[in-house]
């Protein structure tokens, strides 16, 4: 499953294998495990009636009602910011600003003036400046959560009730809400919370910043399926996978924080490249899909960028970006690795990413439809656009020599779907490669190669179309898992095309965020793993802990295995995790 892929109006539950236990898929943010019972966060009021009309009609007095209570809660605020340090102090402070803003104070007062009651002029004005916020897109839209949370508390105070937010707990608790405000988030004690769910928010909302500065293992957006679990149910949460379990087996839960208590003493003294126990070099790379991303990749264990989703860069755009705009974009990325190696793939549009501007309208069945490379078949100035595009930005970022521009085409299923995209890319200067995601371009690798340069796996949807299963779907996990045998077989027979050509054979997929099915990939004879920048300490530091010898008993002990389970079983046994 792509968790990045997940919509948060979506349910994206299913049921797993403990009885009475179910599983929804998130994106993964901190990772960590946390099991408790879990705790919602305080319920926002109930909005006011549109327009009320003030109770007395003392406009200077509701004038002043107002502006007493915004100033209450903008001094608590504050107070709280005096209580916390570093980052939590400055999303208080900023919050606490906020609900004074002259801007959102402006609108309301002059509804006050038409006649409006405090409570129904706060919710207008601040809906104003949602609206905008939202328009605006982006790091904007994802602050709207702070707008709303300061609406919340302003019109509880104009109430006389306890403000919203954050319950008061005792013993340790999984955090669920649709979205934590920063106020909350901010005075989270990490004693407390040992994991935060969201059904709603993005990887750089509020709580996933406060959440990783805090160390709380935490996933995002987990969809509509997360109302589902009342407060109080046992829930167990992977923030690296993005999983969130309600009611699982209890000595499945025990043993899953148990073995991240054990990682995270790894992770902690772990530092430096991806490296085996004996010496051999294994790129770890990022995942990303803008420059921010890549910025923050660099900041950590990333040597570069094994997959640059271009097509994330313009879900909302109507038209084709300009190559001038698209190199601009793609410059950002590259800038963040200067001197390392980058691979950026071409327009993955299409099924679960669909672009305005590139998508056929209607299909009945588009994960098997006109998706990635397959557009630009019949599109080719869209293909020979973008990929004049990252020629033009890798000339901006001062690449070449040393630094290679590594491009990817995803989806392809064909030698000759492979010569004519090598052959765009090497007119450009541009070093071709393609992803190896459809079970055809696995068993046609050996050909494959000899037009390519690398390759790179995508397993989500190496898994999808191996095991005929929608990746998306909330009841098919147990085939949508990349341990399958039927999935490890197909990627080994990738590595061996590459070890033949010497051509190298990459992870991109979520299966290179699985430490323990690092080492299997690793033992296949895969040398490069690019996953979410925050998994990749994880993977490094398992890797650390065994010898190639022992990825290679890892992989063929994986490959005889008859099903994803007993494959992780017998992994874990040859590498005495057990
Ligand atoms: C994949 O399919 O594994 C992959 C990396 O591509 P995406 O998840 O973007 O489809
Ligand atoms: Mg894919």
């Amino acid at each position: 499953m792509s968790p990045s892929m997940s919509s948060p109006d979506s349910d994206n539950s299913s049921t797993s294998s403990a009885p009475g236990s179910v599983s929804l898929q998130a994106t993964a943010v901190v990772p960590g495990v946390g099991y408790a019972p879990a705790v919602w966060v305080r319920p926002r009021p109930e909005l006011p009636q549109e327009g009320a009309a003030i109770v007395g009609g003392d406009v200077d007095a509701e004038i002043e009602r107002f502006r007493a209570a915004a100033t209450a809660v903008s001094e608590r605020l504050a107070a709280r910011a005096t209580q916390v340090e570093g980052n939590a102090s400055e999303v208080l402070l900023a919050t606490s600003k906020l609900t004074l803003d002259r801007g959102w104070h402006r609108a309301a007062v002059k509804e006050i003036k038409a006649g409006v009651a405090a409570e129904s002029a706060t919710m207008s004005a601040i809906e104003k400046f949602v609206e905008m916020f939202k328009a605006a897109g982006g790091v904007m839209a994802e602050r709207t959560t702070d707008l709303e949370d300061i609406r919340d508390r302003v019109i509880a105070e104009l109430r006389g009730d306890e403000e919203p937010g954050l319950p008061a707990v005792s013993e340790a608790s999984v955090l669920l809400a649709d979205d934590l405000s920063p106020a909350d988030t901010a005075t989270l004690d990490p004693e407390l919370f040992v994991a935060m769910v969201t059904s709603l928010g993005g990887p750089t909302s509020h709580t996933a910043i406060i959440a990783r500065q805090l160390g709380v293992p935490c996933a995002v957006a987990a969809g509509a399926g997360l109302n589902a679990i009342e407060s109080g149910t046992l829930t167990l949460v992977d923030g690296a996978k993005g999983v969130i379990t309600a009611n699982p087996d209890p000595e499945d839960a025990r043993a899953a924080v148990a073995e991240a208590e054990r990682m995270a003493e790894k992770i902690a003294a772990w530092s430096g490249l991806g490296r085996t126990a004996d010496g051999e070099h294994i790129q770890l790379l990022a995942n990303v899909g803008d420059g921010n991303a890549a910025r923050i990749a660099a900041e950590g264990a990333a040597e570069g960028i094994g997959l640059f989703r271009t097509e994330l860069c313009f879900l909302s755009a109507a038209t084709e970006p300009t190559v001038e705009h698209q190199a601009d974009i793609y410059a950002s990325v590259l800038k963040a690795f200067p001197e390392s190696k980058i691979v950026l793939r071409t327009l993955d549009a299409g099924s679960d990413k669909p672009l305005a501007f590139a998508n056929l309208d209607h299909e009945d069945n588009p994960a098997l439809g006109v998706r990635g490379l397959r557009i630009s078949r019949s599109n080719s100035g869209l293909m020979e656009r973008q990929l004049d595009a990252i020629a033009l930005a890798a000339e901006k970022a001062g690449r070449g020599g040393d630094a290679p521009t590594w491009v990817m085409a995803p989806m392809v299923a064909t030698l000759e779907e492979a010569e004519w995209f090598a052959d765009l890319c090497r007119r450009r200067g541009l070093t071709p490669g393609a992803m190896i995601e459809i079970p055809a371009a696995a068993l046609m690798s050996h050909d494959l190669m000899k037009v390519l340069d690398f390759v790179s796996i995508g397993t989500n949807d190496l898994t999808q179309y191996a095991m005929a299963a929608d990746r998306l779907s909330p009841h098919l996990a147990y085939l949508t898992d990349p341990w399958q045998p039927a999935v490890l077989r197909l990627i080994d027979m990738a590595c061996r095309s590459g070890k033949d050509s010497d051509t190298p054979v990459g992870v991109c997929g979520e299966a290179a965020a699985d430490p323990l099915l690092a080492c299997v990939l690793v033992g296949l004879g895969v040398t490069s793993l690019s996953a979410a920048a925050t998994a990749l300490p994880g993977v490094g530091a398992q890797l650390a802990e065994v010898t190639a010898a022992q990825c290679a008993d890892a992989a063929r002990a994986a490959l005889d295995a008859s099903d994803a389970d007993g494959a992780r079983a017998a992994v874990r046994a040859v590498l005495r995790l057990e």
